[in-house]
């Protein structure tokens, strides 16, 4: 199996831990489908993303984060199928459906009276790999005419660390084209406190495992205060992802915090439901 998809492909994908080896197949036969298939069974949900220093603390943008509604299978959560996309090399053509779709809604957005609202979008290190990643995301500013800026992509470290002087300068490619970058999941796997300043990021997503702890635990709270601190030193901005109670909030607000993202301001939701409460 390695073999079949080259030994160069760079996965996390671990079959040990698959309970069904049919479930597998299955799972691949309809993937590769649902890809050939223009990615319709594919639908991006939206996660408003909030500006803390606002009043209400009021939408200022929105992660994009896919669904599979499978007609074979049924849902499938993105945790369930992005492991084996990657491995199969499917996340390609599935990530870039995400991101022109989500460039897209964001361009319509900024036009009808939110031209501040951004977008964020979730690139696999597989995506980022390719070698021409940098191409086909100028393509997509172009296609959709989205404003740079507005687009955000969200990259975690844990392959970075093979080779960071790689990732160093596709990123900053990406950064030449105006678009950001944010460290996704900061704090767990390999997440290393001198990739901060190593790596060309504008914003660190704090990893929702912080602030589910944050009220009960010391650690937890020192560590959301300590890098929120470090990034404003650098001129990072920071998101904490999964804030879900008022106690989480009020901890955050009185930290170097710019944007929250959590179940407390909004879950991932359809497109027409993400219009109609935050955009119309
Ligand atoms: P992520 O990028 O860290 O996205 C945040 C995840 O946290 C989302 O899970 C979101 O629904 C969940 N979340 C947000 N706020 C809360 C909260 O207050 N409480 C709790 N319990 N959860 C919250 P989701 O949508 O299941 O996505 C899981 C992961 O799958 C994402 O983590 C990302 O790594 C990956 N993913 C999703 N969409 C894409 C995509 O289009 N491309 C790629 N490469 N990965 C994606
Ligand atoms: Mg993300
Ligand atoms: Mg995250
Ligand atoms: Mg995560």
């Amino acid at each position: 199996e390695a073999k079949r998809n080259g030994k160069n492909r760079i996965s996390y994908y671990d079959e040990q831990t698959e309970a069904s080896s049919y479930r597998r197949l299955d799972l691949e036969k309809n993937m590769r489908n649902a890809t050939m298939n223009a990615c319709r069974e594919f639908e991006v949900f939206y996660q408003p993303i909030v500006d803390l220093n606002s009043e209400n603390n009021s939408c200022c943008g929105a992660e994009a984060l896919v669904r599979w509604n499978s007609e074979q299978m049924g849902f499938i959560a993105p945790t369930d199928f992005i492991p084996l996309a990657e491995y199969l090399g499917l996340i390609n053509p599935i990530g870039e459906y995400v991101l022109e779709q989500a460039a897209k809604k964001c361009k319509y957005w900024n036009d009808m009276g939110h031209p501040e609202y951004k977008i964020n979008v979730n690139l696999s290190v597989v995506q980022l790999l390719q070698n021409d990643i940098v191409d086909k995301i100028r393509s997509v500013l172009e296609s959709t005419g989205i404003n740079p800026k507005n687009l955000t992509l969200e990259v975690t470290e844990s392959l970075a660390i093979n080779d960071m002087d790689r990732m160093k300068w596709i990123l900053s490619q990406i950064k030449e084209l105006g678009v950001r970058v944010a460290l996704d999941d900061f704090g767990t796997g390999y997440s290393s406190l001198n990739h901060i300043r190593e790596m060309p990021i504008d914003v660190i997503k704090i990893d929702r495992c912080f602030i589910e702890h944050i009220a009960e635990d010391d650690f937890s709270d020192a560590f959301v205060k300590m890098v929120a601190e470090l990034a404003s030193t650098i001129g990072v901005a920071i998101c904490v992802e999964g804030v879900e109670d008022t106690r989480q909030l009020e901890m955050i607000k009185r930290m170097k915090i710019s944007l929250g993202q959590g179940y407390l301001f909004g879950k991932p939701m359809p497109i027409e439901e993400f219009e109609k409460n935050y955009v119309m």
